[in-house]
């Protein structure tokens, strides 16, 4: 008998997960489950033998594909040797010892270079880390005031206290009562929603960081925090000149430039690390997702020689959490690293990429559709109300992402105005058009 024959039928598993599932983002009221049971490639099913087609890698986590048993075959091999142990304190293992080296290794190849890494079990993990290392930076220092945070709109970097309060979505900062503060939100440069051609934007939003930072004061700012192409935003990237002139600018303060790279690392945009392709060398990395490819809970902060050498003076690094560099995580990471070498999925990233694009691009004659966009494997389609005043849809398109879902099989994720593709780096040609296909297929009766 197979693990399969043996699970409860699906509406008994629904009927469960009701009673007994707290999900983020569900109403309890609401009665719908889509129950997945299996996954291979771009492929899952679901407990009623239903295929889905995986526009969304998951949570745009799963670069190599869903199913892959040589990253199967080095988690189970881990857990038989060393399934865990700690890094804290002067104990240490192989496993956290070789990937830490491979990540340095791997941000030489671009500009990133980082010199040390702080493993976490997660993204919004490593942006507390970084956030608190990025004060304690300046602290250490005798610059006790660098408390502040620079952020931007439109941004999501977690779900924890400083993470979520440095994110703009408001399901994370109200129904709490207060919260931190000492944030500042900066414009994110979005061309669509602001009317304006990705030339015009930089200048702008390089005066508004310079005005920001004279009136809270450099001596009071500790970093800035972005993600090099906004995700959850809705796969919004900036002008190619925004990064390097907005470093430039941070650089000349003395204030940290924190890059988000919860998404954007490991292939998602033809590159190991997005700053390599921006050409930005950021003081922290926070990195998550394409590092396990989603087979392990796993995320890791990188950091400059500079930073490093700061954070983990007298005393070392204050901070540290029981699963900081799992064996068995790290393990994963290395076999899903090894497959997207071997694969070249960098270049894939890129090539299907601009298949995506130009596949989406079809779409843009349809009275919902406001553009199209795309930057490596992350891709997006603006949903309007209206398309000359370029009105998103009150709601959001997260219903729209359901519909496509139900009617097509279609994975994709819905957003405040967008719907989200970062489909896995293994996506087909043919995949892609069937993605867009399912897309089309609703679209073209909507409005
Ligand atoms: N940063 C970015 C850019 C993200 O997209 C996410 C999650 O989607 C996070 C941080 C938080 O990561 P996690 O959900 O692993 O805590």
């Amino acid at each position: 008998m197979t693990a399969d024959s043996l699970a409860p039928a699906p509406e008994a598993l629904a009927a469960t997960d009701r009673a007994r599932l707290v999900h983020p983002f569900l109403p309890a009221a609401q009665d719908k489950r889509v129950v997945m049971v299996e996954g291979e490639g771009c492929r899952l099913r679901d407990a009623e033998g239903r295929t889905y087609l995986d526009a969304t890698a998951g949570m745009w986590l799963c670069q190599v594909g869903h199913g892959r048993a040589e990253i199967a075959e080095a988690a189970a091999a881990q857990m038989r040797r060393l399934e865990y142990a700690t890094t804290f304190w002067d104990f240490t293992h192989d496993r956290a010892v070789a990937l830490a080296d491979r990540l340095v290794r791997l941000s030489r190849n671009g500009q990133g270079a980082a010199e040390r890494v702080h493993f976490t079990s997660g993204g919004s993990e490593g942006v507390e880390i970084a956030l608190r290392m990025a004060r304690n930076f300046h602290h250490r220092r005798g610059q006790t005031e660098r408390t502040w945070i620079l952020t931007r709109t439109g941004s999501y970097h977690g779900a924890g206290y400083a993470s979520g309060e440095v994110s703009d979505f408001p399901c994370y900062t109200t129904g709490f009562g207060p919260h931190p503060g000492r944030v500042h939100r900066l414009t994110a440069p979005y061309p669509y929603a602001m009317g304006l051609d990705p030339e015009q934007i930089t200048d702008l939003l390089v005066d508004e960081l310079e005005a920001a930072v004279a009136s809270i004061g450099a001596h009071r700012i500790a970093a800035m925090i972005g993600e090099p192409v906004q995700a959850l935003g809705g796969m919004i990237a900036p002008p190619d000149d925004y990064w390097p002139r907005i470093a430039e600018v941070l650089r000349r303060h003395g204030i940290l430039l924190v890059m988000d790279e919860v998404v954007t690392a490991f292939g998602r945009v033809g590159h190991w690390f997005a700053a390599d392709r921006m050409g930005v060398r950021p003081d922290l990395t926070v990195l998550s997702k394409g590092l396990t490819s989603g087979y392990f809970p796993l995320g890791a902060v990188l950091m400059t020689g500079r930073v490093a050498d700061v954070v983990t003076g007298d005393g070392g690094f204050p901070v540290g959490h029981t699963y900081s560099g799992h064996p068995t995580g790290c393990a994963v990471a290395m076999a899903n690293l090894d497959i997207i070498e071997r694969e070249d999925l960098l270049a894939a990233a890129d090539r299907t990429g601009a298949r995506l694009a130009a596949e989406l691009a079809t779409l843009r004659g349809l009275p919902s559709v406001g553009e199209t966009r795309q930057y490596g494997l992350m891709a997006a389609v603006e949903i309007v109300r209206d398309s000359p005043t370029r009105d998103p849809l009150p709601e959001g398109t997260y219903a729209l992402a359901d519909e496509i879902r139900d009617r097509t099989g279609v994975l994709v994720r819905g957003g405040p105005r967008a719907l989200t593709l970062a489909p896995p780096l293994v996506m087909s040609d043919a995949e892609v058009t069937e993605a867009v296909a399912g897309i089309a297929e609703v679209l073209s009766g909507f409005h």
